[in-house]
């Protein structure tokens, strides 16, 4: 069992903010879900950075939406299916296909600038797994950067909407078995926050692993608190690594992505002798689902005994280039790479995690007054591999779906203060980012594409003796907290994917 909390604290001693609803998250879940909040309910946002320190902001691709020529829903519901290996949850799939054009044209009217053809009618294209153009995008290839801003300016707009920066939740209180408010550490000090309800837009687990593309941010707590809270948690052996993100010899950088449209519109991959390989991996070559292109690398990878391998598109029109990707290309470019004329070399790393908070499919999970949405949560839209640009889709869709649900039954809800004291007696002092270092490569050497009983039995048992040694110490600092949710969410993975002995989606059994 993991601690239950990890601070020592008294309730009773504590500063105490109220509102009505709290959103743990400043990504595409958490703030959709906040201006789909009822106006006459006072929200607050918190995040633990500044507010556009997220994988939201980070996405380049876009948003996959049946709003291209000769596109349906029906079709996006086959090609989400087919990815997801059989895991999905087809009800959940459904809802987030047929819905998927009305939030974006939500988005459109508060603002959100998406590029556009001559015509007027929004640009779309093809990524990994799409038998149709149908991602629309913004800002080329940023558009997540162009999809925060908006809604964060909508938000702003709203008087009822409160948005707290540097702000660290810690752990949820619950009283018999019902949400009963949020403990946070904030300028430089424990406060408490009560609400009726709290949404978890918290994101993914991406620091779990060494090599990720995801913000340094984004280290599983809101998951990792929602299991010591006795949240239920499903599919954590699904964790998915993106085919392509630029090698750097520099381990100790985020990887920095190259966005799947780059294939979708023509990118081809290369082994480091130039030799094209895709064709002989899948029928649907550089596009096929991503799962699939990741092991065809990392199998080139071994093959040739390289660390990456190369992804061209040398034969592409290099001022269409420059105008479709313009944030790929100025990057790569920094690092002295012109795509123009240059392979770019890559690799695959961790990227997303489809499994997560167990949702229904408006939200709740099985404690009262607790929603998820967003990375965080595991709605089964995404089985046991998601499909590219689903998950803004997914944030966006369950996001509004939270709210809706909230603003339907809050005025039942009500909130009183527990009477929470937690005294820890933990005294003895261990090196918290030592530890962290030696979880992330734990997890990426074992944990990875290819897995094994044995290396990961191993994994575990050593993660195990990290817990202990955690769970021994006292953990006052954000960075202390950080490590002990990663080891929590690094075993949970560990024991769920020991657990499914056969291969599926993103989850390969090499034994
Ligand atoms: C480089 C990159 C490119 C991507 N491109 C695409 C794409 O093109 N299309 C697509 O569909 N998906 C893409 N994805 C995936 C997608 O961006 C994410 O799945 C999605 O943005 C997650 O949104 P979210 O709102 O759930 O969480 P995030 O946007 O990750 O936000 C999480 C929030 O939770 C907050 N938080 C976490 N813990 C705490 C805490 N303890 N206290 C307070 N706040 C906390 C963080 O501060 C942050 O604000 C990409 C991901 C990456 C990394």
């Amino acid at each position: 069992m993991p601690l239950r909390y990890l601070a020592n604290f008294d309730i009773n001693h504590l500063k105490k903010e109220i509102c009505d609803v709290i959103i743990v998250g400043s990504g595409v879940a958490g703030l959709y879900s906040a201006i789909n909040l009822d106006k006459s309910k006072k929200v607050f946002i918190i995040s633990k950075e500044s507010m556009d320190e997220n994988n939201s902001y980070l996405a380049q691709g876009g948003i996959a939406a049946a709003v291209g020529e000769g596109d349906l829903p029906e079709y996006h519901f086959e090609d989400t299916i087919k990815a997801g290996a059989g895991q999905c949850d087809n009800e959940a799939v459904s809802i987030l296909v047929e819905q998927a054009p009305g939030d974006v044209e939500n988005l459109c009217n508060i603002g959100t600038n998406f590029d556009r053809n001559p015509d007027g009618t929004l640009t779309t294209t093809r990524e990994g797994g799409h038998r149709r153009f149908r991602i629309i995008h913004a800002l080329g290839d940023a558009t997540g950067r162009e999809l925060v801003d908006s809604l964060l300016r909508e938000c702003r707009r709203r008087d009822n909407i409160a948005i707290i920066e540097n702000c660290f939740a810690v752990d949820i209180a619950t009283v018999k078995g019902r949400y009963a408010g949020l403990l946070v550490q904030h300028e430089n000090e424990y406060k408490f926050v009560m609400s009726k309800a709290i949404i978890f837009a918290s994101g993914g687990i991406g620091q779990v692993y060494k090599n990720t593309t995801n913000a340094t941010v984004i280290t599983g707590d809101g998951i990792a608190m929602t299991y010591r809270a006795g949240a239920e948690l499903t599919d954590m052996e699904f964790v998915q690594f993106h085919p392509t993100a630029m090698y750097s010899e520099n381990v100790e950088e985020n990887k920095f992505l190259i966005s799947e449209a780059v294939r979708g519109e023509g990118g081809i991959l290369r082994n480091i002798e130039g030799k094209r390989f895709m064709p002989e991996y899948h029928e649907m070559a550089e596009v096929a689902p991503r799962d699939i292109v990741a092991r065809a690398i990392f199998a080139e990878m071994k093959k040739t005994q390289s660390n990456f391998v190369y992804l061209d598109v040398t034969h592409k029109e290099p001022e269409h280039i420059k105008k479709r990707f313009p944030n790929i290309y100025g990057h790569c470019l920094e690092k002295g790479i012109d795509i123009t004329k240059q392979f770019i070399p890559v690799c695959p790393v961790q990227h997303y995690f489809m499994g997560g908070i167990k949702t229904d499919l408006w939200g709740r999970t099985n404690i009262q007054g607790v929603y998820a949405c967003g990375e965080a949560a595991n709605t089964g839209v995404h089985g046991a591999n998601r499909l590219a640009s689903n998950s803004l889709l997914e944030g966006l869709v369950f996001g509004r779906r939270c709210a809706e649900e909230i603003n339907a039954t809050l005025n039942q809800m009500h909130a009183a203060m527990p009477d929470i004291v937690n005294e820890r007696h933990a005294t003895a002092t261990v090196d918290a980012e030592a530890i962290k270092e030696s979880i992330k490569k734990l997890m990426n050497d074992h944990a990875g594409i290819e897995r094994n009983e044995k290396d990961m039995t191993m994994a575990l048992s050593q993660i195990n003796e990290f817990i202990e040694q955690l769970e021994s110490s006292s953990m006052e600092t954000a960075a202390a907290m950080e490590t002990i949710n990663i080891s929590y969410i690094a075993a949970l993975i560990l024991k769920s994917a020991i657990r499914r002995k056969e291969s599926v989606g993103s989850h390969y059994r090499i034994d």
